[in-house]
C-alpha cells in the first residue's frame, strides 16, 4: 500500500530564522516535499533534507508565481501521492497567511494535515522594534487588523468606528499601501491625530527599520523614508515604550557590512556568529581547499603509521584528509593507538575529539615557539612525527621542530586556491564605502586578499574600512601590506574575533 501522505501548514517564524518553533524545524527535516512563501526566511530551507523537492510558490517582482488556487492544487496533489509536505509559511500561518483556507481545502479532500503554529509578525516585530502591545499603564487591549482591504470597497469588513475609539494597540498587517486609507478612517472615526505610530519594515531582521511619528504625520514621514512592505503599523500610546525599550536596532553592529574571507566551508560559522550581533556578513572565500596534486606522500605516510610517534594536525581539513585517505590503505582509527597527538587550533582538537580519540598536546596559541616548546616538554626529540598540512604552508613550524631534534616527515594534505568570482562585486562595493570591516582569519587569506585585488589598488580601495584580524601572525602579515589591525582579540577564535568586532563598534 501506498504510504498516507500528509500536509503540515508550519509557521516559519516572522523573519529571524532562530525564531522558527522546535517542531517547526522538525517537520522541515523529515519533509519530502517543502512548499514556502515569500516572506519565509531562506535560510530555514538548510533544515530540509538534501533530497527534498524545494518550490517557491511566493512572490516574483510583486507578482504571485502561482495563484493561490495552484497552491492549494500543488499541496494535495503532492500529499495524494504519499508524501510528507511542510507547507511553509511567514510568520503564523493562521494570522494572514490563508493557512485557514488551504487547511479547509485539505478537509475538503480528505487529506491529513498538522498545523505547526509560528511566532507571528504581529507579535514579534513590535518586540523587536520596543514596543510591548500591552502595558498597564497604556493599554490592555490589541487588534490585529488586515491593511490590506480595498479602499474603493463600498462596505468596509474593518468597524473603523469601534477600532477607532474602542480599541488599545492596533496592529495592521499587509498596510503600507494603503497607510493613507488607514490614518483617514481612523481619524475620522475619532482616534487623536496625536496618537504615536511607528512603521517597522523587514522586522527581527538585519534589514529592519522603524519610523516613528503621530497619525497626523505619519504619512509624510513614510514617504521621506521610503517606508515599503513588508511592514507592520503599530498604533497606540504604546508606541511610546520605544524611546527606553529600543534594544534591537540599538545594536552597535547592526546593519554592518562585515567581509568574511574564510573558506567556503568554513565561512558560514563564522557568518553566523556575526549575524547574531546583528551584521551582514558578505562571504568571500579568498581560499579554497582541494586535493594535494598528488596523494603518494600522505599514502606512503598512512601506510608506515606504525612508525610515527607522534601527528601533528594543524588544520580540520589535514584531520579530514587523513580520515579520507585511511580507509583507502586499509587502515581506521584503531591504527593510531600507540601515537601521540597534538592538535593546533580548537576547531582541529574538536575535529578529532569527535572520533572519540585522546590528544596529547594542544597548544595555547599559534606560535611555532610555543609548539615547539610544549612538543619538547612532552618528550617529542628524536622521536619521529608526522606533520600533514596544505601543500603551500610556508610557517616555521618545520624547521623548528627539526632544529630542535625531530625526526619530522611534512606530508601534504590539500591544497589551497583563489576562487575569483566574487572578487568584481567586492570592489565595487569598497568602491562604493559599502564595507565597514573586513575580516581575516589566516595570513593566507591576508596574502590572498591583497593579491586578489593587486598590491597598488589596495589601500585606496580599503581605505576607511575597519580591519579585524584573528591574531597577531595574521595582523603581521597584513601589515607587511601596509594593512593595520583596528582588531585583534586576546584569543584567537572566530568567537573572540566577533565578540571584538562588536567591542570595537562600542566604543566607537
Ligand atoms: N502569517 C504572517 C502574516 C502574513 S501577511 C504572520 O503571522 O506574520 C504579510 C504581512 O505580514 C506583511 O505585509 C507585513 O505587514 C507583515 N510582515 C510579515 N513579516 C514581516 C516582517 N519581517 N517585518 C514587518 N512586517 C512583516
Amino acid at each position: 500500500m501506498n504510504k498516507r501522505g500528509k500536509v503540515i501548514l508550519i509557521g516559519g517564524g516572522p523573519g529571524d530564522p532562530d525564531l522558527l518553533t522546535i517542531k517547526g524545524k522538525r517537520c522541515i527535516k523529515k519533509a519530502d516535499v517543502i512548499v514556502y512563501d515569500y516572506l519565509v526566511n531562506e535560510r530555514l530551507l538548510n533544515y530540509a533534507r538534501e533530497d527534498a523537492e524545494v518550490i517557491y510558490v511566493g512572490k516574483k517582482g510583486g507578482e504571485h508565481t502561482l495563484p493561490q488556487e495552484k497552491i492549494n492544487d500543488l499541496i494535495v496533489d503532492k500529499a495524494k501521492e504519499g508524501k510528507i509536505v511542510a507547507r511553509l509559511k511567514g510568520g503564523d500561518p493562521f494570522v494572514f497567511g490563508r493557512g485557514g483556507e488551504e487547511a479547509e481545502i485539505l478537509a475538503d479532500h480528505g487529506v491529513d494535515f498538522e498545523i505547526v503554529p509560528g511566532v507571528t509578525a504581529a507579535i514579534a516585530v513590535p518586540a523587536y522594534a520596543g514596543i510591548p502591545l500591552t502595558h498597564r499603564d497604556f493599554t490592555s487591549t490589541v487588534t490585529f487588523i488586515t491593511g490590506h482591504e480595498d479602499p474603493s470597497k463600498e462596505r468596509s469588513s474593518i468597524a473603523w468606528d469601534k477600532i477607532s475609539t474602542g480599541a488599545g494597540s492596533l496592529i495592521f498587517l499587509m498596510g503600507v499601501k494603503n497607510l493613507h486609507n488607514i490614518v483617514e478612517n481612523l481619524i475620522n472615526n475619532g482616534r487623536g491625530p496625536e496618537t504615536p505610530v511607528a512603521i517597522v519594515r523587514w522586522g527581527t531582521t538585519k534589514y529592519q527599520e522603524t519610523v516613528v511619528g503621530r497619525l497626523n504625520n505619519i504619512i509624510d514621514l513614510a514617504k521621506e523614508k521610503k517606508i515599503l512592505p513588508p511592514a507592520i503599523i503599530i498604533i497606540g500610546d504604546v508606541v511610546r515604550l520605544r524611546e527606553k525599550l529600543n534594544w534591537f536596532e540599538d545594536r552597535p553592529l547592526l546593519g554592518k557590512k562585515i567581509i568574511v574571507t574564510r573558506a567556503q566551508a568554513q565561512a558560514s560559522d563564522f557568518s553566523t556568529l556575526l549575524e547574531g550581533y546583528g551584521a551582514i556578513p558578505i562571504e568571500f572565500p579568498t581560499i579554497e581547499t582541494i586535493p594535494p596534486e598528488s596523494w603518494d606522500g600522505f599514502d606512503n605516510a598512512i601506510e608506515g603509521l606504525d612508525g610515527y610517534d607522534w601527528i601533528i594536525f594543524t588544520s580540520v581539513n589535514g584531520v579530514r584528509s587523513f580520515l579520507k585517505r585511511l580507509p583507502l590503505k586499509n587502515k581506521d582509527i584503531r591504527d593510531l593507538k600507540g601515537i601521540r597527538i597534538c592538535t593546533i587550533g580548537p576547531k582541529t582538537a574538536k575535529e578529532i575529539e569527535r572520533l572519540g580519540i585522546g590528544i596529547d598536546f594542544v597548544p595555547p596559541e599559534y606560535r611555532a615557539e610555543t609548539i615547539v616548546e610544549g612538543l619538547k616538554e612532552r618528550g617529542i626529540k628524536g622521536k619521529r612525527a608526522l606533520l600533514p598540512r596544505a601543500a603551500e604552508a610556508r610557517d616555521l613550524l618545520p624547521i623548528e621542530l627539526r632544529e630542535m631534534g625531530v625526526e619530522l616527515e611534512v606530508v601534504e594534505a590539500y591544497r589551497t586556491v583563489k576562487p575569483l568570482e566574487k572578487t568584481n562585486e567586492i570592489r565595487r562595493a569598497l568602491k562604493e564605502g559599502e564595507i565597514d570591516v573586513i575580516t581575516f582569519t589566516s595570513s593566507s587569506t591576508v596574502s590572498n586578499f591583497v593579491e586578489m585585488f593587486g598590491k597598488e589598488d589596495f589601500p585606496k580601495l580599503i581605505n576607511g574600512v575597519v580591519i579585524a584580524s584573528i591574531g597577531p601572525v595574521t595582523a603581521k602579515r597584513g601589515e607587511e601590506f601596509g594593512l593595520i589591525s583596528d582588531i585583534i582579540p586576546k584569543e584567537y577564535t572566530i568567537e573572540a574575533l566577533a565578540e571584538a568586532i562588536n567591542e570595537y563598534f562600542i566604543r566607537r
